[in-house]
């Protein structure tokens, strides 16, 4: 290897780029609610999606009786029942089963995806064991989650745009998603009806809601991202004219596609290039668990390349895309011993490298850059919400508590990111305000969510 830039300087480059100070991030809170206005008040616009859910109230906590849930969001779906009990009783059982896709079906037709999610739910739906009651001369309904990109136009209906994740099935782009499970539910003899659609995140945050009342805002932070919350119908001109009597409806922003003001470096830029989908979703890029790996491979890769870290051990791995994943940065990222023994095994396991303690600390210092960055700019994001709905509220979220409930693997397993999302909303809202702004987190409400919503917006009501 030839060294033109050593790995220090090309790591203050990094460092330097990806910085988040307290301006910037207050740059990006306000680009977020600007954008979030922006959507709302037309599509197709420069703002964010800001799509309607036709959510217009959460659980209340008195729903009552058995509920089902169906959650297609990726090569698993999963079925679930729910004993509702009302207020005192809360969640009397619930059950569930998850059964993966098969290969075949993402490539197959519309009819042939839904006929075997509609057998797997008939299967599941045959197999009620005594704590489960059902009232006899009614359909069982269900809460559909379906991630991904639908326009709704009802509570229980909306069109398929695209699909993504993987799934190429013909035949379902441009069709209602409920008509199709309803189909095939029918042709399966399934007498259950489809009472809500919603996206993860609105069940998520549905089914936090359901034992707090003060959760108004829902994050995802996983392989991909996305945030939801509780906006006033009158703060949504594009929805003129249409009436919801708690004058509320929650919006899923799909703010994985913001991306103003964002702090990006090369390694960004490339990785966007060399994505299935350039120029798109650059927030979620930036902060979500799916890509920051990768982003720290790529620097990494370039300290190899032009600064010879890593010194006579050559790894042809680590030009290899994705081959470092968010959990392999994260486990590095918890190695406590003086020598960062951890994080030697990690490179050797996975890349084949051979490093000393100095390149490891590297390492591990791209790997907190890139980790920061990203868990700033999601804090910023929330801020960014937060301030939304305090336009339109006038002083009635800061001052008052208010629960962002935040689920998904990267929140969960990685305290480091936690720590800098949590950091990053206190310094932009100051002691006073964010002592009353609770960050919480969530953990599978989606599916009770959905069946919850199932039971608010029963036909049996
Ligand atoms: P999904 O978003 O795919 O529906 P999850 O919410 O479980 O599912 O998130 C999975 C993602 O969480 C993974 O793609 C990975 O980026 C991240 N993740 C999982 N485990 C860890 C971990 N131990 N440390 C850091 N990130 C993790």
């Amino acid at each position: 290897h030839k060294v033109s830039v050593d790995p220090i300087t090309i790591l203050t480059k990094l460092k330097h780029e990806c910085a988040t100070p307290a301006p910037l991030l207050q740059q990006v809170a306000d680009a977020m609610c600007a954008q979030m206005r922006a959507g709302l008040a037309a599509d197709g616009g420069s703002g964010l999606p800001m799509i309607p859910t036709y959510v217009h109230d959460l659980p209340t906590g008195n729903e009552k009786g058995l509920f089902y849930a169906l959650d297609l969001g990726g090569t698993n779906f999963r079925v679930l029942r729910v004993q509702l009990g009302g207020k005192d009783e809360r969640v009397i059982a619930t059950e569930f089963e998850q059964v993966s896709i098969p290969q075949n079906l993402m490539f197959g037709t519309s009819e042939e995806l839904f006929d075997f999610i509609a057998l797997r739910l008939a299967k599941f739906a045959a197999k009620e064991d005594g704590r489960f009651h059902f009232s006899a001369g009614r359909k069982r309904e269900i809460g559909f989650t379906f991630s991904f990109p639908v326009k709704q136009t009802s509570i229980d209906s909306g069109i398929l745009i695209k699909w993504t994740k993987g799934f190429a099935v013909s035949g379902t782009t441009g069709k209602d998603v409920v008509a199709c499970l309803n189909e095939a539910m029918k042709r399966q003899g399934l007498n259950m009806r489809v009472s809500a659609l919603v996206n993860d995140t609105v069940g998520t945050l549905a089914g936090a809601e359901y034992y707090d009342n003060d959760v108004m805002v829902a994050v995802i932070l996983g392989t991909g991202t996305n945030a939801c919350y509780v906006e006033q119908i009158n703060a949504i001109p594009k929805l003129q004219g249409y009436a919801s009597s708690s004058g509320k409806m929650i919006i899923s922003t799909e703010w994985g596609a913001f991306s103003n003001g964002l702090p990006l470096t090369e390694f960004d830029r490339e990785m966007d290039a060399a994505s299935i989908n350039p120029g798109e979703q650059i927030f979620e890029k930036t902060i979500s668990g799916m890509y920051l790996g990768e982003i720290v491979r790529r620097v990494l890769q370039k300290m190899v390349e032009m600064g010879g870290l890593f010194g006579k051990s050559v790894s042809q791995k680590l030009s290899i895309p994705f081959i470092l994943g968010t959990p392999d940065i994260c486990a590095m990222q918890q190695d406590n011993s003086g020598d960062l023994q951890a994080i030697g095994s990690l490179l050797y396991d996975k890349a084949g490298i051979e490093s000393n303690l100095s390149e490891r600390k590297t390492v591990l210092e791209v790997c907190d850059t890139i980790v920061k960055r990203g868990g700033n700019l999601a804090g910023a994001g929330v801020v960014g919400i937060l301030q939304k709905m305090e336009e339109n509220s006038e002083g009635l979220i800061f001052g008052n508590r208010i629960v962002v409930a935040i689920d998904g693997g990267l929140y969960e397993n990685y305290p480091q990111y936690r720590a800098y999302l949590q950091d990053s909303v206190k310094e932009l809202l100051g002691t006073e305000k964010s002592n009353s702004v609770v960050i919480d987190h969530t953990k599978d409400g989606s599916g009770i969510g959905a069946a919850l919503l199932a039971a608010s917006n029963s036909m049996y009501k």
